[in-house]
């Protein structure tokens, strides 16, 4: 490239972090032609690249660890059992909850969300009760509401969103009514995205009476987060995301939730004691874990949370934030582009179409320079909608990523409407 990140913050007055050390530790970035072009990887709220240490420690474990956990009394069932424990303890400290108890592994946020749906609302919610989502959600957190709402006679609302694709705070206090159980969303918009304002979302439910469940999976890469400073009171969020594996994911919850709820699905794993009369369940987070569940994956997970623990949320942040100001510039010059979503706080996603030409056809010709965005609804048809289109060009920024990807975007959308 020649450009040394010194030189860019010189250049462009950005935050000194060196993307280009970084990008190193990738080697799909460093290695992978596409099209006989080095890769662009633009689609990372769809999944994240795995740095070489993650792979490398999913590798360690199945060469020196592998066992079953928990249930065998001999030397590698230990190694392994510390492994995922260990792995456990690095999410409750990366969520910054108070005990690693209230940590439960899960494939990823769909099925956190599903398994609160599942089991807490299905126990807790009666006919006549409301629940609250936003207009920016994931399908992830409407389908699991709206199939809920439908068996149990649930009323299910929607908070508004402006224009610009920022929630509407006077209209969400209106939705809520002693007849409020819980209000689900999201903390970033995977389409547009849009960061909430958590904290005072939370608050106005908790003061209502509601239950709170965030949905994480765009904000856990971008945005330092701690669940106990938001009043979370389950918290969902997917391993591949955030530099992981796939496969794996977390819940969090709130300990005395999560054992006044009866378990979700029935297994080994899960029990203390089990006769053909009666069955008692251990506590979260075992409760929870019916089976066996992704050991080496969890524990890859463990490892993307040091890496990116270590590079420092606030930092990548920072940096991210100027980067995507950056795009953001550069992508309004393009004649005939409009950007979907412009709400002043807003994390690494530039959704965009471009007058004239198809979604398909700008993916395309993105993907033969090597660039990898996303094209179509991203699972949140219902705030495209809102936002007057069926579908968009989604690049979305990670902190590997520099200027020169951004400009390689931006040089062959030029060329496009050239
Ligand atoms: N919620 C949001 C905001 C997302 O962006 C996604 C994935 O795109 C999900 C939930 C679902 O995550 P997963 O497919 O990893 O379960």
């Amino acid at each position: 490239s020649g450009v040394q990140p010194s030189q860019l913050k010189h250049a462009f007055g950005g935050p000194a972090f060196d993307a280009y050390a970084i990008r190193n530790d990738f080697p799909i970035l460093v290695k992978e032609k596409v099209n006989g072009k080095s890769l662009v990887w633009l689609d990372n709220a769809a999944t994240t690249q795995k740095p070489q240490l993650v792979i490398d420690r999913i590798s360690s474990f199945y060469q020196h660890e592998n066992s079953n956990i928990h249930r065998a009394a001999h030397e590698l069932a230990a190694r392994a059992t510390d492994a995922y424990e260990a792995a456990r303890e690095k999410v409750r400290a990366f969520l910054g909850a108070r005990s690693a108890n209230e940590i439960i592994f899960v494939r990823g946020a769909t099925e956190a969300i599903n398994l609160v749906a599942q089991s807490w609302g299905e126990q807790h919610l009666a006919p006549g009760d409301e629940i609250i989502v936003s207009h920016l959600e994931h399908h992830a957190n409407i389908v699991p509401w709206k199939r809920l709402a439908d068996k149990k006679g649930l009323t299910l609302k929607v908070i508004p969103v402006d224009d610009d694709g920022q929630i509407l705070l006077d209209a969400y206090a209106k939705l809520l009514t002693p007849k409020t159980r819980l209000v689900a969303f999201t903390q970033v918009s995977n389409a547009l995205g849009t960061v909430t304002p958590a904290q005072q979302i939370i608050a106005m439910a908790h003061a209502a009476g509601a239950k709170v469940l965030v949905d994480g999976a765009q904000s856990v890469s971008h945005i330092p987060v701690n669940v106990q400073a938001l009043d979370a009171d389950w918290f969902a969020f997917s391993g591949h995301k955030v530099f992981g594996p796939t496969g794996i994911g977390v819940l969090y919850g709130k300990e005395h939730l999560l054992n006044a709820t009866e378990p979700w699905q029935g297994g080994g794993n899960m029990i203390k004691d089990v006769t053909f009369e009666e069955i008692q369940y251990h506590p979260a987070p075992n409760r929870f874990e019916a089976g066996t569940g992704n050991i080496a994956d969890a524990v890859g997970l463990g490892a993307a949370i040091d890496y990116v623990t270590k590079i420092g949320l606030p930092a990548i942040n920072q940096y991210e934030h100027w980067l995507l100001e950056y795009a953001t510039y550069h992508m309004k010059q393009i004649p005939g582009l409009r950007l979907i979503g412009t709400a002043p706080d807003k994390a690494s996603v530039l959704s965009f179409n471009l007058k004239g030409h198809s979604n398909d056809e700008v993916g395309k010709a993105l993907n033969k320079e090597g660039i990898a965005v996303r094209t179509g609804h991203h699972c949140a048809q219902p705030i495209l909608r809102r936002m007057g289109v069926e579908t968009s060009v989604r690049p979305s920024l990670a902190f590997y990523n520099t200027c020169e990807d951004v400009d390689r975007l931006v040089s062959t959308l030029w060329r496009l409407v050239k």
